[in-house]
């Protein structure tokens, strides 16, 4: 489908815009050049939290029923190159569960934020639409290969946001090739 469309009409058609990852990740390391990793990290996740509720509205008249919706996400994301995203362990009643993105767009953006503030942030946002209680999304690993981002409901919150420390460098070298 729309293989034989320019990338300029492609993005024409879903009203999109590409990025590269190098400038996203020089968004985010200007704001750490001004007001500091602490602050940029906010920042940043503020701004992916109102993305990600406004996704959840969007992409909501997308699918044929809510059971469908993170499935969906999940294909949607890997064709806009954000990575490969799924919903692991989810529990619709506790509202619990990890976000794993494999091949994470923001880890790819390398920016000196702590971990991939914006992504928690957008899943914060969606999923707290999704359940309709407040959502923490934290961060226990960050990583080109895998950003694992475990949620619960806000007020049995009793974590610290981010668990990792500056992004962990995408050192695989050991690994067998
Ligand atoms: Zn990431």
């Amino acid at each position: 489908m729309g293989q034989n469309k320019s990338l300029q009409d492609m993005l024409a058609e879903i009203h999109a815009f590409a990025m590269r990852f190098d400038t996203f990740g020089a968004i985010g390391d200007g704001l750490v050049g001004v007001f500091g990793v602490e602050v940029a990290t906010v920042i940043l996740y503020q701004a992916g939290r109102s993305a990600g509720a406004s996704y959840y509205d969007r992409v909501l008249g997308r699918v044929e029923s809510k059971e469908s919706l993170l499935e969906a996400v999940g294909s949607f994301k890997a064709r806009r190159g954000w990575g490969e995203v799924s919903f692991v362990d989810v529990d619709e009643d506790e509202v619990t569960g990890r976000v794993v993105i494999k091949d994470c767009f923001e880890s790819k953006a390398g920016a000196k934020t702590r971990g991939c503030p914006f992504l928690r942030g957008y899943f914060a946002g969606f999923l707290t639409r999704y359940f309709e209680i407040e959502v923490c999304v934290v961060q226990e690993r960050s990583a080109v290969d895998e950003c694992v981002f475990p949620f619960m409901p806000s007020k049995f919150r009793h974590e610290t946001p981010v668990k990792v420390e500056l992004r962990e460098q995408t050192s695989n070298a050991s690994q067998a090739k």
